[in-house]
């Protein structure tokens, strides 16, 4: 039997799924080999739409295959080498079980890593299971965190409802307002958390400045970028510890699966790992496949995002029945400057008040063909949702209003559709109220 696992091990040593050989040491600059995949250096890759296609991307030894096959198995054969990482505590290195790691998701992670600019990635079964190990992970019992006060619903939860049981608490800020961040910090804050733009009223936050408040005051900044995606900007670079997305919108892009991923250090992902396995939402194989088909077009998903969103949105800002229309690349959106230098892409959010209070702004979203009403955002095809009976349903209208959100107010998730044929029906759709 014993013999048995020692050939085996052998023989995967020589396949294309291992490494050559693992230094391990205890300190945690070492060099892990990250698997199969093909590294962005090696090509010389360097703009994102070139490593959205190749990075990470494994073709297949034995048969030739292009792309990366699925590893639709939920464990492996242990030899020697993982029974030796098991014991000497790197199982991370190498492929032992599903949960703990399988090709499948080690080629989009390193597609994801190389997008991002991060050492290292990790996917997870939904963004809220990314969010839950990465807080738990970073956080101890008794700890403090100073967070957005417009934060994605399910975040707000799990900081609100589950961090008492830790004896963990929140203060939720104005994430525009760098002196009431600041001033927020308690002694046992130990992470800032923060979205990088808000929901529905798209609010920048200024990495830089918020990366170096944390630093001032010895703490994590955890940005979650969901609505900017590594094309919008590269978080990390710009002082981010962790970067959160949910993969679920731009980065798969095709509204066909929900995943979630985290970036940053070496360090800091090998600290949320455990919290993966222990709360146990990591990503089936298949979804894995569909996550890195979807990153391959990622760039110039983003590019007609842009597009068709900047059309769109400057339309409404012209338009007779509509306000306060949001989008970065508007002359009068508030913090134009900020996003010029901010966002290499502006996505496709848009948000703006429709006149007429809540009840118009449910008969437009009837009223649009191209844009179906659905929560989430994204995908190819453009969604129209309300914050008042979606997002913030639980707030009452002057919380809302307190937020800066307005009966009336309409949130857009353009998709890829031709900007042009999306004004011309929102033109009939207006006209109609
Ligand atoms: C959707 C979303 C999440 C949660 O992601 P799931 O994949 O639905 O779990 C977290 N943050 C933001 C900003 C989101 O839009």
């Amino acid at each position: 039997m014993r013999k048995e696992n020692n050939v085996k091990g052998d023989q995967r040593s020589k396949s294309a799924l291992s490494g050559s050989t693992i230094s391990w040491t205890n300190d945690l600059s070492r060099h892990r080999i990250e698997g199969p995949a093909i590294k962005a250096k090696d090509w010389g890759m360097s703009n994102d739409s070139t490593i959205a296609v190749h990075a990470g991307t494994m073709d297949d030894d034995a048969t030739g295959a292009v792309g990366t096959p699925i590893y639709q198995t939920s464990t492996f054969v242990l030899g020697d080498s993982e029974y030796t990482a098991v014991e000497e505590g790197h199982a991370r290195d190498k492929f032992i079980y599903t949960r703990y790691g399988n090709p499948s998701q080690w080629a989009v992670q390193n597609k994801l890593a190389a997008l991002e600019g991060a050492e290292s990635a990790l996917v997870f079964s939904s963004g809220m299971a990314a969010i839950t190990a990465t807080v738990m992970a970073l956080m101890d019992k008794g700890a403090h965190v100073v967070a957005s006060n417009e934060l994605y619903g399910g975040t707000y939860n799990l900081f609100n409802h589950e961090f008492p049981t830790f004896g963990m608490s929140v203060d939720f800020v104005d994430p525009t307002n760098y002196e009431a961040i600041e001033a927020a910090i308690q002694p046992n804050t130990q992470i800032l958390y923060f979205e990088v733009l808000t929901n529905p009223l798209l609010k920048l936050i200024d990495i830089a400045r918020l990366a170096e408040i944390a630093k001032k005051h010895r703490l994590r900044l955890v940005v979650d970028a969901t609505f900017v995606t590594p094309i919008g900007c590269k978080s990390l670079a710009l002082g981010a510890d962790i970067v959160i997305h949910s993969c679920t919108k731009y980065l798969n892009g095709h509204s066909d699966i929900v995943a979630g991923c985290i970036m940053g250090s070496r360090k800091l992902v090998d600290m949320v790992w455990p919290r993966l396995l222990n709360y146990g939402g990591s990503l089936d194989p298949h979804a894995a496949f569909m996550l890195e088909r979807g990153l391959k077009t990622l760039a110039i998903r983003m590019n007609a995002h842009q597009d068709s969103a900047f059309k769109l949105a400057s339309y409404l800002a012209s338009h007779p029945k509509t306000s306060s229309v949001r989008y970065p690349l508007l002359k009068n959106y508030p913090q134009y400057e900020l996003g010029k230098t901010m966002l290499k892409n502006a996505s496709g959010m848009i948000s703006f008040t429709v006149e007429g209070g809540d009840e118009a702004a449910k008969k437009l979203a009837s009223l649009l063909k191209l844009s179906r009403q659905a929560t989430s955002l994204g995908g190819v095809e453009s969604l129209v949702s309300l914050p008042f009976n979606t997002s913030h349903a639980s707030s009452t209208i002057k919380q809302r209003e307190n937020m800066g959100i307005m009966p009336g107010c309409v949130r857009m998730s353009v998709g890829i559709e031709d900007g042009e044929d999306l004004i011309a029906d929102f033109e009939q759709a207006l006209a109609q109220l």
